[in-house]
C-alpha cells in the first residue's frame, strides 16, 4: 500500500520545527479521536496515520532517517500502529488525562492501567557484501516471552479468571480524602489493572507469559547498508497483561569485500592497468556487483582517473534507481623488464626529450622559476 509522506499527513513544512509537528499532530488527534468519530473507519485511519507520522517526525534520528531514505529507510514500513491501544500507549504524555491536552477529552480518556507493553528485543544480522544488491531473507532464532497457551496470557489457572479488584471495584483508582481535598491513585492492590488473580497459573506462575525458542525469518530491502537498524514491528516480548507486544529491532552488519569499498548507494574499485594501457587507451575488464563487466581506458588517462560507470551500484534504499561504480584507475610501473622492453623503453625516453608531456612541462617550468629567484 502506497503511503502518504509523513509531513503530509500533519501539513508541515519539511524544515517544521518541533514545536509546529507537535501542534499539527495535536490538532488532527483532536479531529480523529475516536471519541468524537466513534464508528467511523476512514477516522480511526487518518488517526492512525497521524499518529504514525508524529511517532517518526517527533524523534530527530527517526526522522533524519526518514529525510535521507524515505518509507523504506530503517524499517518505517509497516512500522505503524496496529491499534489504537498501542497509539495512546505510545504518546501516553500526551493523550494521558492529567496534561492540558487530555483534559480536552474530558472523561473520555481511560483511567484504568492497561497491561505494560512488552519488551523490546534486539538482534544482529550479518549480510555478505553484495547481498544488498537483491530484497533478501535472513531466518534468525530468538527466545523471547510469548503469552502463555495455558492460560491465555490472563496468568490465571485453567477454568478460573481474574476477577474484579474489590478495593477499586475494576476501576484502578481509588479515591482517598485529605481535608477538603479528594486525591484518585493508582489502586494499591491491583497496581491499576483492576483485576486480581485469585488462583494463578501453574505454567506460568501467574504472570501470563513463558518463554519460548522461535525462528524468525527477516525481510531486508535492497539497498540496506552496514549499521543499519530494521524494527520489525510487534515481534518483540509479549505484553503483560494484555498490553501490546514490543517491537524487533535488527541491527544490520555488512561483512567486508576484498576488492569493493562502498559509500552509500555507491561502490568504489581500485583497478590496476599497465603503463602502455593508460598511455594508448585499452578496454579492460572489471568486476562489478552483477558479474563482469568492461570498461573502456582512453588513450592518456592518469593515474588517480575515477571512471563513473553509472548504475552498476546498489539499488538506492528509497527504491528510486542505483548508485554507481566509481573505478580508480592505478597506473603500474613493472618492477622488471625484459632485455627488448627496456631497449624500446630507453629508445622512447630518447624521443621524450624533444616530446616533453604538457604535465611535465609545467612542472619543469615551476621548478626553473623556483631555483631563478
Ligand atoms: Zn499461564
Ligand atoms: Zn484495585
Amino acid at each position: 500500500m502506497a503511503k502518504r509522506d509523513y509531513y503530509e499527513v500533519l501539513g508541515v513544512a519539511k524544515n517544521a520545527e518541533q514545536a509546529e509537528i507537535k501542534k499539527a499532530y495535536h490538532k488532527l488527534a483532536l479531529k480523529y479521536h475516536p471519541d468524537r468519530n466513534p464508528g467511523d473507519a476512514a477516522a480511526e485511519e487518518s488517526f492512525k496515520e497521524a499518529a504514525e507520522a508524529f511517532s517518526v517526525l517527533k524523534d530527530g534520528q527517526k526522522r533524519a532517517q526518514y529525510d535521507q531514505y524515505g518509507h523504506a529507510g530503517a524499517g518505517f514500513e509497516g512500522a505503524g500502529f496496529s491499534n489504537m491501544e498501542d497509539i495512546f500507549s505510545a504518546f501516553s504524555e500526551i493523550f494521558g488525562g492529567s496534561s492540558v491536552f487530555g483534559d480536552f477529552f474530558g472523561g473520555s480518556t481511560r483511567t484504568r492501567v492497561r497491561g505494560r507493553r512488552g519488551a523490546s528485543l534486539r538482534c544482529a544480522i550479518e549480510l555478505d557484501f553484495s547481498d544488498p544488491v537483491e530484497p533478501t531473507e535472513k531466518t534468525i532464532s530468538l527466545r523471547r516471552a510469548e503469552t502463555c497457551d495455558d492460560c491465555g496470557g490472563s496468568g490465571a489457572k485453567t477454568g478460573t479468571a481474574p476477577t474484579q479488584c474489590p478495593q477499586c471495584n475494576g476501576a484502578g483508582v481509588v479515591m482517598t480524602s485529605a481535608g477538603f481535598f479528594s486525591m484518585r491513585s493508582t489502586c494499591p492492590r491491583c497496581h491499576g489493572r483492576g483485576e486480581v488473580i485469585a488462583d494463578p497459573c501453574p505454567a506460568c506462575s501467574g504472570s501470563g507469559r513463558k518463554l519460548k525458542e522461535r525462528e524468525i525469518t527477516i525481510k531486508i530491502p535492497a539497498g540496506i547498508e552496514d549499521g543499519m537498524t530494521l524494527r520489525i514491528g510487534a515481534e518483540g516480548e509479549a505484553g503483560e497483561q494484555g498490553g501490546p507486544p514490543g517491537d524487533l529491532l535488527c541491527d544490520v552488519h555488512i561483512r567486508p569485500h576484498p576488492l569493493f569499498k562502498r559509500a552509500g548507494a555507491d561502490v568504489y574499485l581500485e583497478v590496476p592497468i599497465g603503463f602502455a594501457q593508460a598511455a594508448l587507451g585499452a578496454k579492460v575488464e572489471v568486476p562489478t556487483l552483477r558479474g563482469r563487466k568492461d570498461l573502456k581506458v582512453a588513450a592518456g588517462t592518469q593515474a588517480g582517473t575515477v571512471q563513473r560507470m553509472k548504475g552498476e551500484g546498489f539499488p538506492k534504499l528509497d527504491g528510486y534507481g542505483r548508485g554507481d561504480q566509481l573505478v580508480e584507475v592505478i597506473v603500474e610501473v613493472p618492477h622488471k623488464l625484459t632485455k627488448d622492453q627496456e631497449r624500446i623503453l630507453r629508445e622512447y625516453a630518447e624521443t621524450e626529450e624533444q616530446h616533453i608531456t604538457p604535465d611535465r612541462k609545467s612542472f619543469l617550468d615551476k621548478v626553473k622559476k623556483l631555483f631563478s629567484k
